[in-house]
């Protein structure tokens, strides 16, 4: 008898493209019929069948905290009967603002859009009309959201279906990006040296999060502000994932390396769609009302969502002590894990910073998209689908990074171990 994500499946594909409102989720690396979710709680999922699975996805990033908590909820509940958006200013985005410019380094300034791809697009946008110049710079396998500039050699999805993404993109918009590969100083250099005048921003993830985990190589991000501030390159942090996820102030904090923009998403809106861009008052003051460089939003600064990611930066900055626990959570899975696949002899390797961990079926280390796409994909098939059978939900990609949440219990992360362990 089919399940009943079988028979939602079915139907989704009849009336949306390919069952799925974001592509990976359709499991098209994995293969079978995607989970259809119903309820959610801490560190676990319900799906429409009923059954239980420990969450490592977690919303892709947002859901920090776990699902449900209370604070975020109640703060949701007493919004939604309040109001749910006004499409005027309220006290909820200068309360919000407040916070999060507190929080991150070298956030003076900071507006709310929607998604991280708006984020990301607008950044890039006010970075072009500040300096005046076309071009931008980003690395092979990052992603930073859906908009045409971003989609060459992108990650996350463009990755994982491993499609040449170009259709629909003008060759004209294209060409103004250039890619190098991550980690690489030589060559990022190269490219700087060559470009660097007509280059008006580099964006990057400070810690890859979309070909899986691949954190920087020891003074990377250092040579990339040092060859930006050479040629008066604005240099943009995406921060999407690592945003207050690697540290309160994210990325930054942990690195001590300051970008000139930042952008967010995930987690800043606590599971609400909510994104931002800021940094520098000197450049963001170019952005409309203000400036001259335009961006809008009918939705954005929407007071319940704002509310949202106000409750979840709240108790993350009450509880600091989230991060160190997180990390220690995520530094025992990956010890686990490592220990059951050794005995396995077949080729892997764990990626893990943070609360941030990925496994790839490799055999050399993986630090940019080459040898992230090194991995044996079959393996990896096998590897997703034992753990899902078992109540264990993680990426259906190895391009995509396991998120570990505050609610995740030791007994998840022995469990998970366990199910690694009785693999085949
Ligand atoms: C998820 C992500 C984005 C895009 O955010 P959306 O909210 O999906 O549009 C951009 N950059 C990074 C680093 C991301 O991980």
């Amino acid at each position: 008898m089919a399940t009943k994500s079988e028979k939602l499946f079915e139907q989704a594909q009849q009336v949306i493209p390919g069952g799925v409102n974001s592509p990976v989720r359709a499991f098209g690396q994995v293969g079978g019929t995607p989970v259809f979710m119903k309820s959610a709680q801490g560190a676990y999922l319900f799906d429409e069948d009923g059954n239980r699975y420990i969450d490592y996805i977690n919303s892709w990033g947002p859901m920090i905290l776990g699902h449900g908590h209370p604070e975020v909820v109640d703060a949701i509940r007493e919004q939604a009967t309040r109001a749910v958006s006004f499409g005027a200013p309220t006290e909820l985005e200068v309360e919000m603002a407040k916070l999060v410019t507190s929080i991150v380094p070298g956030l003076e300034m900071v507006r709310f859009v929607n998604s991280g791809t708006e984020a990301c697009m607008s950044a890039v946008r006010l970075a072009r009309g500040y300096t005046n110049r076309t071009k931008i710079i980003k690395f092979e396998g990052h992603y930073h959201g859906h908009a045409d500039s971003f989609l060459k050699k992108a990650g996350s999805g463009v990755a994982t279906l491993g499609i040449k993404i170009n259709a629909g993109i003008p060759s004209v918009v294209s060409e103004d990006t250039l890619v190098a590969s991550f980690n690489d100083f030589d060559e990022i250099e190269k490219l700087i040296n060559r470009y660097g005048n007509e280059t008006a921003a580099l964006i990057v993830e400070p810690v890859a999060g979309n070909m899986g985990c691949v954190p920087p190589k020891s003074g990377y991000l250092q040579h990339l502000r040092k060859l930006c501030d050479q040629y008066g390159i604005v240099l943009i942090f995406d921060e999407v994932m690592t945003g207050f996820r690697l540290a309160l102030g994210g990325a930054q904090e942990l690195f001590g390396v300051q970008a000139d923009l930042m952008t967010f998403g995930k987690i800043i809106g606590g599971g609400l769609p909510v994104g931002a861009f800021g940094g520098k008052k000197e450049i963001m003051k170019r952005i409309a009302p203000l400036g001259d460089v335009y961006q809008a939003g009918t939705l954005s600064g929407n007071p319940l969502a704002m509310t949202a990611g106000l409750a979840t930066l709240r108790h993350l900055k009450a509880n600091p002590s989230i991060y160190k626990n997180i990390e220690t959570k995520t530094q025992k899975l990956a010890e686990g894990i490592n220990i059951v696949l050794k005995n396995k002899q077949i080729p892997f390797v764990i990626n893990q910073l943070g609360s941030m961990i990925s496994v790839h079926f490799c055999k050399n280390e993986v630090t940019d998209f080459k040898t992230a796409s090194a991995g044996n994909n079959d393996t990896f098939k096998k590897f997703f689908h034992h753990l899902l059978k078992n109540g264990v939900y993680i990426p259906p990609s190895p391009f995509e990074t396991w998120f570990i949440a505050d609610a995740l219990s030791e007994k998840d992360i022995e469990h998970t171990i366990q199910c690694v362990k009785d693999w085949k």
